[in-house]
Order: structure tokens, then sequence, then C-alpha cells
């Protein structure tokens, strides 16, 4: 297997005819390399900002402003438009390093890649019309749901860990000393994060809504911050912030890779607590005919998130 290394001289290859307005690899240096760039692009002086008197808010202000090694925001799916229509995903990215962050990572390109994943899982498991999986990996209202209440069925839970999780440790991963801030409208991910077999991944989780009240304390401004139009992810993967997209989002990509797939997914969605009760009672009932079982917490998902700003 090649090395992150030879992935990224391979990238700077000029055979590979990538236009920098596609992609530049150089973004991939707060990874990689975060002694190489200007990351840590605080222009706040700490000491006079005054934040919310909340642990986490406080835990990550330490993070940023004492902590030498590089601190992550990994933005959740959701993002889009929580700052505003005008904030763009490089201008977010600017308004964290200006914080203090050495870099954004969109958990949607995590999310894509888990939706590979989900898609291999569907080919292998479902070979019976009788067959059915209970997805989404990124809910943990729903995972708990299923393994509290509903135990018989967690065999149908295909084996993968939270797209957040996946970054926090890819990150970890490249560079073991880093902090991972996960940033989204989720009050459950703040429990998530502390379970055992997985908290090597994130260290701290801030609410859209305590990212935004810092932001305020430190007078930035996303929306007047530095554009970079280059996306970082897929709009399959930021769909996973909404009902139905990760069924969506899979739905392609097994298009792709099993077209004329004897048994098709045939996909049904449950949004909310009480709809995703109702849907798993409908399972054990022997109701439900479709063989990809997606579940969100939230109604609408986790755009309809407690913590979400709009
Ligand atoms: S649907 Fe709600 S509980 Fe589930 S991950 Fe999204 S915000 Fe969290």
């Amino acid at each position: 297997m090649e090395s992150f290394q030879q992935i990224y001289e391979q990238l700077n290859a000029p055979q590979l005819h990538i236009r920098p307005h596609q992609f530049d690899f150089r973004d991939l240096d707060c990874l990689f390399f975060p002694e190489r760039r200007d990351t840590h692009r605080r222009l706040v002086d700490c000491d006079s900002v005054r934040y919310p008197d909340r642990a986490d808010v406080a835990n990550v202000i330490d993070a940023v402003c004492n902590h030498d090694a590089p601190v992550y925001a990994m933005i959740a799916p959701a993002f889009v438009g929580q700052f505003s229509s005008t904030v763009t995903p490089g201008k977010l990215r600017d308004a964290f390093k200006r914080m203090g962050f050495s870099g954004m990572i969109e958990v949607a390109l995590f999310a894509d890649i888990l939706t590979l994943k989900e898609a291999f899982e569907f080919d292998r498991h479902i070979l019976t019309e009788k067959d059915f999986l209970l997805t989404s990996c990124c809910c943990p209202l729903w995972i708990t749901l299923i393994r509290k209440r509903y135990i018989h069925l967690v065999p149908h839970i295909p084996p993968s860990v939270s797209p957040m999780v996946a970054c926090g440790r890819s990150i970890k991963k490249l560079s073991p000393t880093a902090v991972t801030v996960f940033i989204g409208p989720c009050i459950a991910k703040k429990m998530e994060a502390k379970e055992p077999d997985i908290a090597d991944a994130v260290d701290h989780v801030l609410s859209f809504e305590e990212a935004q009240a810092l932001f305020t304390a430190m007078g930035i401004d996303p929306e007047r911050c530095e554009d970079d139009l280059r996306d970082h992810s897929s709009s399959a993967g930021r769909i996973y912030a909404r009902t139905g997209g990760v069924s969506r989002a899979v739905q392609r990509t097994l298009d792709r890779i099993r077209p004329g797939r004897p048994i098709p997914l045939r996909a049904i969605q449950a949004d909310g607590m009480r709809e995703c009760k109702a849907l798993l009672n409908d399972v054990l009932e022997g109701k439900i005919t479709a063989n990809f079982l997606e579940g969100m917490g939230c109604p609408g998902g986790c755009v309809g998130g407690p913590r979400r700003i709009l």
C-alpha cells in the first residue's frame, strides 16, 4: 500500500493535469505537514476574549490558544447554510483558521467514504428477499435506540463507525498529537464521542451555536473571511445531513458498483424518535418490504438537530 507521502507526491505530479481551481494539493498540508504552512493563523488575543462559560467551549479555547500540536475543526455535513446563506465552506474554513484552528475538515468527506462501505455491505449481506440492513451509522440516537430497545435487530446494523469517528481517527492517524473538535447541530454526538470503544477519535464536541458564540466573542465574522470555492467533499456526503440522504448516496454508489443487481436496494426512512420506533415495530411485525432502513433521531435529519443555528 502507498504511504500518504507517496500519494501526496503523486498529486503534485504535473502529468495529472489537475487545475488549481479544481484542487490544490497544498490544501493537504494542514493535515500532512502542519509545520510547513501558516496554519496557526490565530488573529485573536485569547486573554481578551469573553466566551460562553461552558466546559466544552473552555476546553476548545484552551486547545487553540495553548496547545502546541495542530487543532482541527471537523465540521458536520449539516453546516451548509448554518452560518448564514453567504458563508461558503471556504469562508468558514478561513474563519476557523483565524480562530486558531490548524484546518477545517469536512466530515462529509468521510460520509463519502462510508457510503462506499455501506454499498459494499449491502452487496455482501442482501442476498435474499428477506435480508435487510439498518443504517444510518451517523445517528447515535437511532443506533442507541436499536441497541437498547430492539436488541434482536442489532445484527442487521452494518459494522461501521460514524463519519465523525472515521474523520477523527484519520486525523489522529496522520497526526497522533492533534486535537480533534467536532462541530455540529447535535447534543447526542457529545455522548457518542465519550463512548469507550471510540473515545480515541474526538477530543471535544461543540454545537453550531457554541461555535457561533465563539466567533462572536472573538470578533470573527465568517461572512467577511476569505473565500475558497474548491470543494472538499461531494454533494452526496453533504446530503447525509438530511433524511433520505444516506439512502440516496448508497443507491447511487450501488448503481455504479453493481448495476443490474438481482435484488435492488429498496429504501425506507424514518425521522424523529416516534417515527423511528414505529418503523422498528413494523420491522418486528413483518410489515416492511424495504431492505435498507434509514433512521435519523431528529425531524428532517441533522438539519433539524437541537443545536442548529437556523
Ligand atoms: S439526526 Fe439528530 S440526533 Fe441524529 S446525528 Fe443528526 S442531529 Fe444528532
